[in-house]
């Protein structure tokens, strides 16, 4: 049997993007994850699809698996020759009981290894703007657990020793012995100006730092109603966050935004919306399928040869077209003598995986920018090849036609309605957890109507609804949706851009859960 291994790897504080490299290769290799609540749970998408995933909880006042059976149900799974990551927030051996289940292992005879994580008071300095330490302020500081075992009194810390003994200090799990911390720092010679710094939630979508004093700080905790998790900074150094802070400031923070796109394309729009603060939630309005009979494009994949024009307009144009030609036996060489024509840079891009480039490309997005190209350069005679989405506008051969060119339109792919999401779309609408919905083509809006229901446009009241261009936006007004942004260029990008603007020009307070 193989031997069984427990990695306990630090997930990070909540941003997926802090956990280490060698945390995400043990959760590339692992047969079972043991992961609780503060690890977040899409770290979990970088493992196996056939590992099993066991939450165990631990969210305050709700342990899901009492610490002894967490730390016997990691050596079982180890000895039954399994390679096992136990997942914990931040980092496994800071206040996390990482020592408890390393100590037992050891006891057991279980081989473990131990991979740091980027701990909560480093994330919460990072992304509050508050350097722990600085030579003009502080060089010590100190971490602080806020709640010690059930059975001491939080009065066993020296605070004596700790409230003047360092120059910054970050308390973890302290909310609910907030009264406490503060009176007994006071009491203990740190004058009641030192500045507090609150953060909740660090380094994810949901941070919200609270800035005061000893003095002041559990009234505008209270008013704030912020409760756990968050750790509280206390010394001179809370003052740079004035200076300092950027996450907060960024132009889409704590705003939920929804992609509708494909799951294949949602990435460049999630990063996008991510660099600027948002949250994304990604529901694909569209799934991809081949079309119905390939006969009509391998007719015309045979006749390459012959060919000399071949357009694409969309990336999935590209990918399914350059699949298909992979899957005939056939590769790029087949296009040497061809003119590719793309429109706009994306489309472009999307041919260099297949070792080819677009020699046109078109610089209106639409399809109108293709026909107003090819005019300048002249058709009169030529063949061309136009593989396109079924339900393409027919624009482009009509025109081309017009031009005197013989034009070949197959269809290469479908859009169809994902047969899930819809549910999950209806209750982020119904709860009203979205602050903004983004719309990148007339499909998207269509499928999310049949997705949602009748009521799609009720439901969207009092959610700003983003689309990419005109005739994105005439489809949504069909369906009775009030288009809130459409940029002037009917790019991703200038779409971000836009929805960033409507919102610092009418700063709504973002939606909460
Ligand atoms: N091992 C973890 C700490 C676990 S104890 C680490 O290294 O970060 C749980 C406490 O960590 C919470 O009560 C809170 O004080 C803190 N914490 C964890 N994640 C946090 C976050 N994203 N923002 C603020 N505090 C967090």
């Amino acid at each position: 049997m193989k031997q069984g291994i427990v990695y306990l790897v630090g997930a990070g504080p909540g941003d997926p993007g802090l956990i280490t490299l060698r945390g995400r290769d043990c959760l590339r290799r692992a047969d079972a994850v043991v992961y609780d609540y503060l690890a977040n749970p899409c770290l979990l998408e970088e493992a196996r699809a056939d590992v099993e995933k066991i939450y165990v909880g631990k969210e305050r006042g709700r342990h899901h698996l009492p610490q002894e059976q967490i730390n016997e149900l990691l050596a079982e799974l180890a000895q039954a020759g399994k390679t096992v990551v136990r997942l914990k927030g931040g980092d496994p051996y800071l206040f996390g009981r990482g020592g408890e289940e390393a100590l037992f292992l050891h006891r057991a005879g279980v081989e473990f290894e131990v991979v740091p994580g980027v701990t909560a008071a480093f994330a919460a300095a990072a992304y509050a703007g508050i350097p722990l330490t600085h030579r003009d302020y502080t060089t010590t500081l100190g971490l602080v657990t806020g709640h010690e075992k059930p059975e001491k009194k939080m009065s066993s810390l020296d605070w004596g020793k700790i409230a003047t003994g360092m120059g910054t200090l970050v308390f973890y799990m302290g909310m609910v012995n907030l009264s406490l911390i503060v009176r007994e720092l006071i009491r203990n010679g740190r004058s009641p100006q030192t500045p507090v710094a609150i953060v909740r939630w660090a380094s994810t979508a949901q941070q919200h730092s609270l800035i005061a004093t000893l003095e002041d700080v559990e009234e505008k905790a209270r008013a704030a109603s912020i409760g756990p998790p968050a750790v509280i900074i206390v010394g001179e150094v809370v003052d740079l966050h004035k200076r300092l802070a950027w996450f907060e400031n960024r132009p889409l923070f704590g705003r939920r935004v929804l992609s509708t796109r494909a799951a294949a394309q949602a990435s460049g729009l999630r990063d996008l919306l991510e660099e600027r603060g948002a949250e994304v939630v990604s529901v694909p309005t569209i799934a991809l399928a081949p079309p119905a009979d390939w006969g009509p494009v391998d007719r015309e994949l045979d006749r390459l040869a012959q060919t000399d024009l071949l357009i694409l307009t969309s990336v999935n144009a590209v990918d399914f077209f350059f699949e298909r030609l992979r899957s005939k036996g056939s590769d790029a060489r087949a296009l040497a003598g061809v003119t590719l024509v793309s429109v706009g840079p994306k489309t472009a891009e999307a041919f260099e995986p297949y070792g080819v480039k677009a020699d046109l490309v078109a610089a209106d997005y639409r399809a109108e920018g293709v026909v107003a190209l090819l005019k300048e350069q002249g058709v009169q005679g030529r063949r061309v090849l136009y593989p396109h989405a079924e339900l393409a506008r027919t624009l482009i051969p009509d025109e081309l036609r017009a031009l005197g060119a013989e034009v070949a339109a197959p269809v290469l792919y479908r859009t169809v309605v994902p047969q899930e999401g819809g549910e999950t779309l209806r209750e982020l609408l119904v709860k009203g957890a979205l602050d903004a919905v983004t719309f990148t083509a007339s499909s998207t809006v269509d499928h999310f109507v049949a997705m949602v229901g009748e009521d799609a446009a009720q439901l969207l009241r009092g959610v700003v609804v983003v689309s990419i261009g005109p005739l994105t936006s005439r489809t949504a007004r069909k369906h009775g949706i009030e288009v809130t942004v459409e940029p002037r260029d009917s790019t991703l990008d200038a779409m971000v851009e836009a929805l960033a603007q409507h919102f610092k020009t009418h700063p709504t307070s973002p939606v909460r859960d």
